[in-house]
Formats: C-alpha cells, sequence, structure tokens
C-alpha cells in the first residue's frame, strides 16, 4: 500500500487523484486530504477515503466541516493544517494540487519530512524553484511531475543520458484564444477565457492558458525539474494537446510522450512510477485522429511567455515576482475588476518595475512576494 497525503484534494487535480486512487483500492491509501473552502465535497471525500486528518482554509470552515467527518479523521486548518497534512502523517507521498505559491511552505514540509512529491503546483517550482530542488537533494526526496508536459519529458527522459539531450520542447494548445488576434482580445469575456478547448482544469491555469504565461511558468518548471537552461527549452503551439512535449538528443533524434488528453494518466505515471498498470481513461487512436497540426511560437501574439522567459533568465527574484503578480491579476480578472489584456500590463509593469535581488531564503521570497502582490493589486 502506498500512503498518500493530497493537498487541494476538492480541484481539478485533486478530484482527478482520488478518481486514479478509487480504480486501484489495493494499492492505494489516503491518510491526508486538504481543501480550501468547498467543505461540502471534502467532507464527502473523507466518508469515501476515511483519512487521518483534513485541513481546511480557515477555523470556521473546520469547525463546520468537525461534525461530518468519520470518526478518528482530525480536522486541522489553515497555513499550519496545511503543513500538518503535508508532513505530520504516515503517507509515503504528498501530491501538491493546491493553487498557488502559498503552497511553498507545505511542499517544503513535507520534502523535510522525507516526502515523494507529486507535484502539480508549479508555483511553488516558479517562485522558489532553487530552494525547492535543493532541499529535495539534501533530503534524497523524488519530485515527480504531474504537469502533463513535465510528466512527458520526464518519461521520454526515462533510461537516457543527461549529456546526450540537446534540449526539450513543451507543447502548448494555445488556450481558449488561440485563433482570435490581439486586436481580438479587447473586451473578451471570463466565460470566454474560461472555455479551454482541449483540457477541463481550475479557473487560475484556464486563464494562466490564455494568456500563454501558463507555458511560461512551465518553462520555468522545467528548467528547475530537468536542471536546463533557458536555450535548451523550447515551445510549440499543437492545437490537439497529443504530443505531450519531446526530447531532443545530440544525435537528432527526438522522442516524444504521446495519449490522449486526460490528467490522469500523469498523475497516475507520478503514483505508480517506475510501474505503469492500466488507467480508467481512453486510448489514443492515431488513424482516428488523422492528423495532428504544429506551429510556431508567436512571442508577440503571446507576450506573456516572451515575459516569462525573460524573468527566468534574470533568475534570482524575478520569477517569483512575475508569479506573485500573476496570481493577482488573474484573480482580478476572474473578479472583473481589469480585462484581459490589462493582465499583461500589470505583469509587464510590476516587472519594469522590480529591481531584481538575491532571494536565498524565504523570508526574503514572502518580502518580494508580498510587495509584487500588494502592487498587482492597486495598479
Ligand atoms: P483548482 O483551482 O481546481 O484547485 C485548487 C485546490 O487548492 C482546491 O482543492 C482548493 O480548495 C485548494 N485551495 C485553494 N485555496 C486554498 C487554501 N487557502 N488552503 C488550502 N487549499 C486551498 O486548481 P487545479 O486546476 O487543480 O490546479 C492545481 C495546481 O495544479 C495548479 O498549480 C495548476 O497550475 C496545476 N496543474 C493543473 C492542471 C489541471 O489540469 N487542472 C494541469 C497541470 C498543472
Ligand atoms: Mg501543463
Amino acid at each position: 500500500m502506498k500512503k498518500i497525503s493530497l493537498l487541494g484534494s476538492t480541484g481539478s487535480i485533486g478530484t482527478q487523484t482520488l478518481d486514479v486512487v478509487k480504480h486501484q483500492p489495493d494499492r492505494f491509501e489516503i491518510v491526508g486530504l486538504s481543501a480550501g473552502s468547498n467543505v461540502e465535497l471534502v467532507i464527502e471525500q473523507a466518508q469515501v477515503f476515511k483519512p487521518s486528518i483534513v485541513s481546511l482554509a480557515t477555523k470556521e470552515l473546520a469547525d463546520q466541516a468537525r461534525p461530518h467527518l468519520p470518526t478518528g479523521t482530525k480536522v486541522v486548518y489553515g497555513e499550519q493544517g496545511l503543513i500538518e497534512v503535508a508532513a505530520g502523517t504516515d503517507a509515503d507521498m504528498v501530491v501538491t494540487a493546491i493553487v498557488g505559491s502559498m503552497g511553498l511552505p507545505a511542499t517544503l514540509a513535507a520534502i523535510d519530512a522525507g516526502k515523494t512529491i507529486g507535484l502539480a503546483n508549479k508555483e511553488t517550482l516558479v517562485t522558489a524553484g532553487h530552494i525547492v530542488m535543493e532541499r529535495a537533494k539534501q533530503r534524497k526526496v523524488a519530485i515527480l511531475p504531474i504537469d502533463s508536459e513535465h510528466s512527458a519529458i520526464f518519461q521520454c527522459l526515462n533510461g537516457e543520458q543527461r549529456q546526450g539531450v540537446k534540449g526539450i520542447t513543451l507543447t502548448a494548445s494555445g488556450g481558449s484564444f488561440r485563433d482570435r488576434s490581439r486586436a481580438e482580445l479587447e473586451g473578451v469575456t471570463v466565460t470566454e477565457a474560461l472555455n479551454h478547448p482541449n483540457w477541463s482544469m481550475g479557473a487560475k491555469i484556464t486563464i494562466d492558458s490564455a494568456t500563454m504565461i501558463n507555458k511560461g511558468l512551465e518553462v520555468i518548471e522545467a528548467r528547475w525539474l530537468f536542471d536546463l537552461t533557458y536555450d535548451q527549452i523550447d515551445v510549440l503551439i499543437h492545437p490537439e494537446s497529443i504530443i505531450h512535449s519531446y526530447v531532443e538528443f545530440n544525435d537528432h533524434s527526438i522522442v516524444a510522450q504521446l495519449g490522449m488528453p486526460d490528467m490522469r494518466v500523469p498523475i497516475q505515471y507520478a503514483l505508480t512510477y517506475p510501474e505503469r498498470i492500466v488507467t480508467p481513461t481512453e486510448r489514443l487512436n492515431l488513424a482516428s485522429i488523422g492528423k495532428l497540426n504544429f506551429r510556431a511560437m508567436d512571442f508577440e501574439r503571446f507576450p506573456c511567455l516572451r515575459l516569462a522567459f525573460e524573468c527566468g533568465r534574470m533568475g534570482q527574484s524575478a520569477p517569483t515576482v512575475l508569479n506573485a503578480a500573476n496570481e493577482v491579476a488573474v484573480a482580478r480578472f476572474l473578479n472583473g475588476e481589469i480585462t484581459f489584456l490589462d493582465i499583461e500590463r500589470v505583469l509587464e509593469t510590476i516587472v519594469g518595475r522590480h529591481e531584481v535581488c538575491n532571494i536565498n531564503d524565504l523570508e526574503t521570497i514572502a518580502e518580494v512576494d508580498e510587495w509584487a502582490r500588494s502592487l498587482a493589486a492597486s495598479v
């Protein structure tokens, strides 16, 4: 039995992780669940999976949940509660399916406690990649990617010698507005932006896909997961999301990973690695798909991706600032406070005003993150 703690159990990745677990009851046991404010769903999940601990965002929410949880399930809350679910159980593995850089302290706590990490929460690597990777190396903890592109790269690198790698290419569906010109982005609505053509995901990542900052965050995520330079990372538009990403080797061989767009495949691979077992997902039939399309990434059409490469190359505090500003800008767009194109304007402004500094500890990261958030909330 592999014991799993799941951070962000009520979200898109969280519920799909539980779906994978449900299909393999002899293999996996859920020992911890953490959710934000969806009390009803986390109660339902706790009744099915009977974890030893459940965490909610606030004390009020925890009090609401308590009477409905199975006997023997402890309830905690807040940042400390999240850390307890991440590090205070006998889990072998922690799946980080929370959204945003708020997942960082819990991820580090899980690493310190020696838990294998199934990482979906890409913002933690964008905001503090060097600290997370260094800590994982020190504690000899594996970080297994769940993000589909990174799972693909991870699979393509299986058994390969690192010095043979020329570079990687992350594929991008193009998001909700891939067929619109920049002029056609004026006045788009939240509902339109939330309508992703290939994937059903949480609101934040769906907007991130539409602005293409998601691919930028993934470039930075890949830099840390696979220890690559930015010159080794390329991005290609591939509207069908069938090729999930690929590696090119020095001999010009390309190894790609393909499949139907279904997050349960990379989730399950992280959970069973290095084993491969049956999944409840659909098989890929290339004959029925017929053809796949590709086009070069247009950095003028998607300036957020350009900005992410720039911040990645600047390094130090720049990605932290980009990520924090983006979290706030996306929340403001979803609230109807700013327009879709304002998101990139906010990012350009905050990054432009920031003086890059060293960030070698969590306190400095928190300060820089807070600076970017408060400016992004008012600009
Ligand atoms: P989501 O919004 O659907 O779910 C987020 C989860 O975080 C929810 O369970 C929510 O309750 C929890 N949460 C929010 N605030 C919280 C708080 N204060 N305390 C504790 N928990 C809190 O998001 P998602 O789409 O599942 O994405 C999760 C992460 O996975 C993101 O980093 C995203 O970039 C990444 N990811 C998602 C997908 C996908 O298909 N959805 C694919 C690749 C990567
Ligand atoms: Mg992805």
